[in-house]
C-alpha cells in the first residue's frame, strides 16, 4: 500500500515524499480512506503511531478541494490537542503537510504565551487552528475566533484531554461549533468516559485500532534495574557516561524531583534541563528545542509536560520512579521506539514500588526482565565519590528505606562510613523473584 494507492493529492505525495516517508503506517492506511470518504472516525492509537499524519493529510486533502468561505476567512478544522507542546508539534506537522499548499493557513493557539499575536493571526483568518482548550475558549469569550465555520473537529489525545480535565472546556466548544461537521476522536485509551464523549459526539464512527499498545511496546527494550532510592540518580550518572549515551529522557513524578535531578547530573557534569509545567512556555520550548538538537544530553520531564513531545528516534528513556498510574508507564516508553525505530528504556525501581511494577506487569500483560547493575545492588554500599557528590547536594536526601517512613540518608552508611546494612540485603530485594518484603500500602493515590 502506497500514499499514492490512498487516494492522496499530488502536492500532499510531495510533502511526504520531502519527509522521506515511503509507506503509510497502519493508522494512516486505515484511517486516511475514512476521513477522505467524509465518515466520523473513532480511532484508537498511541503517539509514535503516525496519528498526526493520519488526520491532517485527508483533512489537508478535503480542504484543498473546497473552497474557503468566501469573505471573512472562517477556520475550516479545529484540532484540539491537551498541552502546549503537542498544539506546537500538531501544527508543525499541518505546515509540513501543507508545504505544498502555500494557500493554507494555520494557526496554534495555546496559553502561557500572549493573547494578542494570536488575535492579530486569528483576525486575518485562518484554515485551520490547532489548540489547546482553555486558550481557545478565552478566545471564544472575548470573541476573538469565530468558529462557526468549522467543518471538521479532531480531538487528539482525548483521553489526555479528559485526564487533565478538560472535559468541561471540551463541551463548552462543541457548544459554539456547527451541528453539522466531520468529528475525528484519537485516544490512545478508551474508558467510560471517553467512551460516553464519543457517544455525544461521534455519528456511526468508523472505527479503527492500530498497534494495541503491546505491539508498540515490542519495540522496545524494557528493563528494569532494582536498585536503592537513595542511590537512583548514582546509577543515572553511571549509565549515561559509561554508555556514552547522548540523548535521554527521564520521567519523574514530581516537579520538584524534575528540577533536582536535573541539578544533579549537572554537578555530575552531564549536560540536562528539565521540563514541567512551573516554567514558561518559552523554557520549555527552549529546553526541548536544545535537547532535540543534541545541547542538552538529558530531559528531565514529569508526565504532564512530556505528553505528545515527539523526538525522531529517540534511543534512551529512563524512569527514575514509576508512574502510579500504569498507562502512564506505556506512554513514558512510547517516547522511544517510535514509528519503527527501536529504543531502549530503562526503570530504575527501588522496594517501595514493587507495588507498582506489578500493575505495569499485569497491564502489559509480562514480566519486564531484571538485572541488577554491578556496583548497584540493593543494599549495597555506595562508593566514596559517589557518597561525596551525594554530600555535595544535601538536598537530595529523600530515602525511605522500608515501610514509607521517612528517615535520613546516613542510613546506608555506618559510623566509620562503612556499610550499615549486611549483605543478605541484596538477596533480599531480589526483583522478580520472592514477594515483598511489605506492601507499598500508598502507592496508588491518585495524581
Ligand atoms: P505521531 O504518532 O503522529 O506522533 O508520529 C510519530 C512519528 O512518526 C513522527 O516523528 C512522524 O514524523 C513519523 N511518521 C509519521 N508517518 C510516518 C510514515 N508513514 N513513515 C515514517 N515515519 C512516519
Amino acid at each position: 500500500m502506497s500514499f499514492a494507492e490512498l487516494g492522496l493529492a499530488p502536492e500532499l505525495l510531495r510533502a511526504l515524499a520531502d519527509e522521506g516517508y515511503s509507506q503509510p503506517t497502519p493508522i494512516q492506511a486505515q484511517a486516511i480512506p475514512m476521513v477522505l470518504a467524509g465518515r466520523d472516525l473513532l480511532a484508537a492509537a498511541q503517539t509514535g503511531t503516525g496519528k498526526t499524519a493520519a488526520f491532517t493529510l485527508p483533512i489537508l486533502q478535503k480542504l484543498n478541494a473546497t473552497a474557503a468561505v468566501t469573505g471573512a476567512r472562517l477556520a475550516r478544522v479545529l484540532v484540539l490537542v491537551p498541552t502546549r507542546e503537542l498544539a506546537a508539534q500538531v501544527g508543525e506537522s499541518v505546515r509540513t503537510y501543507g508545504r505544498h499548499l502555500p494557500a493554507m493557513k494555520t494557526s496554534i493557539i495555546f496559553g502561557g504565551v500572549g493573547i494578542n499575536p494570536q488575535i492579530d493571526l486569528l483576525r486575518r483568518g485562518v484554515d485551520i487552528i490547532v489548540a489547546t482548550p482553555g486558550r481557545l475558549l478565552d478566545h471564544v469569550q472575548q470573541k476573538t475566533v469565530n468558529l462557526s465555520g468549522v467543518q471538521m473537529l479532531v480531538l487528539d489525545e482525548a483521553d489526555r484531554m479528559l485526564d487533565m480535565g478538560f472535559i468541561r472546556d471540551i463541551r463548552r466548544v462543541l457548544a459554539v461549533l456547527p451541528k453539522q461537521r466531520q468529528n475525528l476522536l484519537f485516544s490512545a485509551t478508551f474508558n467510560g468516559e471517553i467512551r460516553s464523549l464519543a457517544e455525544s459526539m461521534l455519528h456511526n464512527p468508523a472505527s479503527v485500532e492500530v498497534a494495541p499498545r503491546n505491539s508498540t511496546v515490542d519495540l522496545i527494550a524494557q528493563r528494569v534495574h532494582p536498585v536503592d532510592k537513595a542511590r537512583k540518580t548514582a546509577l543515572i550518572a553511571h549509565l549515561v557516561k559509561g554508555g556514552d549515551w547522548k540523548q535521554v529522557l527521564i520521567f519523574t513524578r514530581t516537579k520538584h524531583g524534575a528540577n533536582r535531578l536535573s541539578e544533579q547530573l549537572m554537578r555530575e557534569g552531564i549536560q540536562s534541563d528539565a521540563i514541567h509545567g512551573n516554567k514558561s512556555q518559552s523554557a520549555r520550548t527552549r529546553a526541548l528545542a536544545d535537547f532535540k538538537a543534541g545541547k542538552v544530553r538529558v530531559l528531565v520531564a514529569t508526565d504532564i509536560a512530556a505528553r505528545g513531545i515527539d523526538i525522531d528516534m529517540l534511543p534512551h528513556v529512563i524512569n527514575h520512579e514509576l508512574p502510579n498510574v500504569p498507562e502512564d508507564y506505556v506512554h513514558r516508553i512510547g517516547r522511544t521506539g517510535r514509528a519503527g525505530s527501536s529504543g531502549e528504556a530503562i526503570s530504575l525501581v527501588s522496594s517501595d514500588e514493587r507495588q507498582q511494577l506489578k500493575d505495569i506487569q499485569k497491564l502489559l500483560r509480562r514480566e519486564i526482565p531484571s538485572s541488577i547493575v554491578e556496583g548497584f545492588a540493593p543494599g549495597s554500599a555506595p562508593s566514596a565519590t559517589e557518597l561525596a557528590s551525594r554530600a555535595a547536594a544535601p538536598a537530595t536526601t529523600h530515602a525511605r528505606p522500608h515501610g514509607g517512613h521517612n528517615r535520613p540518608q546516613q542510613r546506608s552508611s555506618g559510623p566509620g562510613g562503612g556499610p550499615a546494612r549486611k549483605a543478605d540485603g541484596s538477596q533480599a530485594h531480589r526483583q522478580g523473584q520472592g514477594r515483598p518484603q511489605h506492601k507499598a500500602g500508598d502507592s496508588r493515590k491518585a495524581r
